[in-house]
């Protein structure tokens, strides 16, 4: 790509410019998933509204190809383009907390610790996903799958306005009222539509400590843990809930040494109570655990409980399905691929998305699966590339065993990137209102590094 096509950014946009060849532009290029090594034209991180559409327009008319960078956490990468342009949001961070109504204001480029730790003081939270590094952006656009979901919903169902940029850069604010098939595409259609600058979110009350941690057995338990596990959680009360997960226990404390590295099964519980409640004594009291690691702990230290065996850094590939049932067929070949996991961080999760998440109709917002009781994800993570093809081997083959027990397609976020009938799958009766929206914001799909939906 000819050096003239940058000629002027660093004038259009206020905030700070990085362009191939200059010092830093390797540490501002990585993503968090080291198996992706895109080399944009040029980094460009925007201050604020106006610079975000300047640096839209000009991209446009350089016929540079552009992505948007959140936390940068996305598996696909999708949060960088080769020669294109990356508007980088990291500076435009800001949380402004109104306790009084319980609601939250958000910056399009934060990252969910920082929402977790302004909310926690006020006594609530939004609810999102389990890593506190992950952007406010890329989680929220694509859904948002975490421990408060079964009480609380999805992160889009607790999202109220945003501010968009659009393709042509003009700025609108969304919600309900205005431009609302916008608001509700953006709420599950990933950043297709623009760049959300702004998200306003409602809170809903956590207590100063929830009763949370991992309770984690034999892996020769799995299939009596799993066949437990499906029929006891979905009849709980939606204060609690807790992911169903084949893992390895870590190699350091707080975990004992005899433990590190042990292949497991277990269930990663969080009440938000500050007490103990009945049907968390009934979890906690199934079969003979290696470790009971259940503890009070507030909620943005138990979001970011997580943080340090998932450093930016290491080889990701995943895959993700929606479950409505989990029949004994599919727990045989689930004990077979948790027995068989290649390196100690790779896992797979069952994270439940019954109860408030289900109560959304599935024409309410883009997200179009709210019968499935769990978003599953199997992901095969390691810091070290040579193992990145058994990594991968392994995602993909137990994605391939288990997918006849599924939906058949999954979260959007929980996906490598993928394209057409897999795209269109991924919103199910959502697709084809999605394109027409696409069609109207973005007709000539500037914003195409995605999981992209085509415009109509
Ligand atoms: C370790 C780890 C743990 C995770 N845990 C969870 C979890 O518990 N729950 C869950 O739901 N998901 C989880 N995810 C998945 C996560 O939601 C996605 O990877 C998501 O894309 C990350 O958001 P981001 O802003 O960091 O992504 P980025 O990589 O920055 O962006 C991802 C996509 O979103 C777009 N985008 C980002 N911000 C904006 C914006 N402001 N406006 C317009 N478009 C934007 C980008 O263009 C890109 O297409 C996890 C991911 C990882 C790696």
């Amino acid at each position: 790509m000819a050096t003239s096509a940058l000629d002027g950014l660093t004038t259009a946009v206020k905030g700070r410019v990085v362009e191939r060849g200059d010092s830093g532009y390797d540490d501002a290029r990585a993503l968090f998933n080291a198996m992706i090594d895109k080399h944009p034209a040029a980094i460009a991180y925007c201050v604020d509204d106006a610079d975000v559409a300047a640096a839209i327009q000009f991209a446009r008319r350089r016929g540079l190809r552009l992505a948007v960078r959140c936390g940068g956490h996305n598996g696909a990468g999708l949060a960088s383009v080769d020669d294109g342009l990356v508007i980088d949001l990291s500076s435009m961070n800001a949380v402004t907390v109104d306790p009084g109504a319980r609601m939250v204001r958000v910056q399009g480029g934060a990252r969910f610790g920082e929402v977790d730790r302004a909310t926690h003081e006020h006594g609530f939270a939004v609810p999102a996903g389990i890593i506190s590094t992950t952007g406010v952006g890329g989680l929220t656009l694509g859904g948002g799958v975490g421990h408060l979901s079964r009480g609380a919903g999805l992160t889009i169902d607790n999202l109220v306005a945003a501010t968009v940029v659009l393709a042509d850069g003009s700025i609108v604010q969304t919600d309900l009222e205005r431009d609302p098939d916008l608001f509700w595409a953006i709420r599950g259609g990933g950043g297709n539509f623009g760049v959300v600058t702004s998200f306003s979110f409602r809170g809903h009350p956590v207590t100063k400590t929830m009763q949370a941690g991992p309770v984690l057995y034999d892996i020769g338990d799995a299939a009596e843990l799993l066949r437990w596990y499906r029929d006891f959680l979905p009849a709980q009360p939606e204060a609690l809930t807790g992911f169903f997960a084949f893992l390895s226990i870590p190699p350091g404390p707080p975990f004992p040494e005899e433990l590190h590295l042990r292949k497991v099964c277990g269930v990663v519980w969080c009440y938000n109570g500050e007490d103990d409640s009945p049907a968390l004594r009934e979890a906690r009291s199934w079969g003979t655990p290696l470790l009971d690691g259940i503890a009070p702990v507030p909620l943005p230290d138990w979001n970011s409980a997580f943080d340090a065996v998932y450093p930016a850094g290491d080889q990701w590939y995943w895959r993700g399905e929606f479950v409505s049932e989990i029949p004994d067929d599919a727990i045989e070949q689930h004990v077979a691929f948790g027995e068989a996991m290649p390196t100690w961080k790779c896992t797979m999760h069952l994270y439940p998305i019954d109860g408030a998440p289900s109560r959304v109709g599935s024409d309410e917002t883009a997200w179009a699966y709210r019968d499935a009781v769990w978003a599953q994800v199997i992901a095969g993570v390691d810091p070290d590339p040579a193992n990145a093809g058994a990594i991968r081997d392994w995602a993909v083959s137990y994605s391939d065993a288990v997918r006849p027990h599924t939906l058949g397609t999954g979260y959007v976020n929980f996906q490598m990137q993928e394209t057409g009938d897999k795209v269109r799958a991924m919103y199910g009766p959502n697709y084809d209102r999605l394109a027409q929206i696409k069609g109207h914001y973005d007709p000539d799909n500037a914003f195409s590094v995605n999981q992209n939906i085509v415009p109509a």
